[in-house]
């Protein structure tokens, strides 16, 4: 499911900054899924974090997993209603997000877009002009980490409860890994400088 709130010039194919939901914006609820608006509850600092991302002037694109969907727990106009909800809540704190995309199947059903299979990111590289080996992709899961991997654009994990802190397993090697907002968007600026796509860090963003 694809819904789409801003538009960017994207002549010639340019970078952008995908986001994963569920775990990044909003917390994860342990064994049961948002399925309400009620239900979600933001991440400490991440609206801050990421309006300052939004003045990188990036397409910022959610990426996520709503097998709810699938399972018919959540009918799908729910889902596109409270995505209205979080859009106009961010658009409040000066996010602007341009497009989510998700993946409504369940594991069985054999897509190719739930992650970590590397389809939403190549659906939404293909229909919105996306150069994705520039992209950065924020997760807060291996499967976000091997989607961005085999899609050929840069993992970053933001894992500020520290899940994967004691066993650090060989997949999050080498894999920039935020522990608070504020990290969050330090590593994503540097990460998207070492590609060449922030010449400067623009006013205001400073730290
Ligand atoms: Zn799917």
């Amino acid at each position: 499911m694809r819904i789409l709130f801003e538009r960017f010039s994207a002549a010639p194919a340019g970078p952008a900054i995908f986001i994963d939901r569920d775990g990044v914006i909003n917390r994860r609820r342990p064994g049961d899924y948002v399925l309400e608006w009620s239900q979600f509850v933001f991440m400490p600092g991440i609206r801050e974090a990421l309006r300052r991302l939004s003045t990188l002037r990036l397409p910022m694109i959610v990426i996520s997993n709503q097998a709810a969907v699938g399972k018919g727990l959540l009918e799908a106009a729910a889902l596109k209603a409270m995505t209205v909800q979080l859009q106009e809540v961010l658009r409040g704190s000066g996010v602007v997000l341009n497009a989510y995309y998700y993946c409504t199947h369940r594991s069985d059903e054999g897509c190719d877009c739930r992650k970590p299979k590397p389809g939403l990111l190549r659906q939404a590289a293909a229909e919105l002009n996306i150069d994705l080996p520039r992209s950065i992709f924020i997760g807060d899961a291996d499967t976000d980490v091997q989607a961005a991997r085999l899609a050929g654009c840069q993992p970053i994990m933001f894992d500020p409860e520290c899940r994967y802190r004691t066993e650090r397993a060989d997949w999050m090697k080498n894999i920039a890994t935020a522990r608070d907002s504020d990290e969050l968007v330090k590593f994503t600026v540097k990460c998207l400088q070492a590609t060449s796509i922030v010449a400067a860090i623009p006013e205001g963003m400073s730290w």
